[in-house]
């Protein structure tokens, strides 16, 4: 009896939370390309609605800021449009950097590395960030990364000390931005900022929607899309 007690409620629960999460058309209605395969794979019937939003936008090359909470998709939000990106370009290692992604921690980094991986056999990937060997990132950076995922201050650091190609950057993307803002990296975010070549899409995700992050914004985007999912929570 105990056993039927809870089960109604926390099922209607889960139904509201997907409803918020999911939206209603799947990839295929995407005019991807080479990730095509790689997303199929990954067998997700629904794009999430942050992905519906922030996708065809980005697709397009349009600058996006975007907010969605944990848990809705955001990584594939831009590292599909990105990879497309990068191929479309027939972007080459002797390039340099293609494509940046900065993301608050060691974990996230990975996280969205071990994603990246999926979706991009072809271009050299790397990632940079604190607590690693500088020496050796910086050897690969010299050598040619094309899509690199990076924390704040490691990327300021190589921006300024490695001698590597970053003049041909066509995307940035700031992950978790409001969290890289709350833990002190604003400077930082600022000074790669300035560092990187104006000529680029930029795309600017968040769980949550905050004042600085408009203000990071007016630095960082042109024009952009507004691709935003309210929550309950
Ligand atoms: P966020 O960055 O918004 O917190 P993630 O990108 O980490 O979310 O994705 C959260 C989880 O949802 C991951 O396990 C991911 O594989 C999965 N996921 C991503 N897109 C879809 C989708 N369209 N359908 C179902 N699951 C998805
Ligand atoms: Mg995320």
């Amino acid at each position: 009896q105990e056993v039927s007690k809870n089960p109604p409620i926390e099922e209607e629960e889960e139904e509201e939370e997907e409803d918020e999460i999911f939206g209603s058309t799947g990839f295929e209605a995407l005019p991807l390309s080479c990730t095509r395969a790689a997303v199929e794979k990954m067998g997700f019937s629904k794009m999430t609605k942050i992905q519906e939003l922030a996708i065809p936008p980005l697709l397009e090359g349009k600058d996006v800021l975007a907010q969605a909470k944990t848990g809705s998709g955001k990584t594939l939000a831009f590292l599909v449009p990105m990879v497309e990106l990068l191929s479309k370009a027939k972007f080459q290692q002797r390039n340099g950097l293609g494509g940046l992604i900065i993301s608050p921690t060691r974990e996230l980094s990975l996280q969205t590395f071990e994603v990246l991986k999926e979706l991009e056999p072809k271009q050299s990937i790397g990632m940079a960030m604190g607590g690693t060997n500088r020496r050796n990132e910086a050897e690969r950076l010299e050598k040619g990364v094309a899509i690199l995922v990076a924390t704040p201050g490691r990327l300021l650091d190589h921006l300024r000390n490695t001698r590597f190609i970053f003049r041909n950057l066509l995307m940035l993307v700031i992950d978790e931005t409001d969290r890289i803002l709350e833990e002190g990296f604003e400077d930082d975010l600022r000074g790669i900022i300035s560092i990187l070549p104006k000529h680029r899409q930029t795309a600017l995700f968040s769980a949550t929607q905050t004042r600085r992050i408009e203000d990071l914004a007016r630095l960082a985007v042109a024009n952009p899309v507004y691709a935003s999912v309210a929550s309950e929570s």
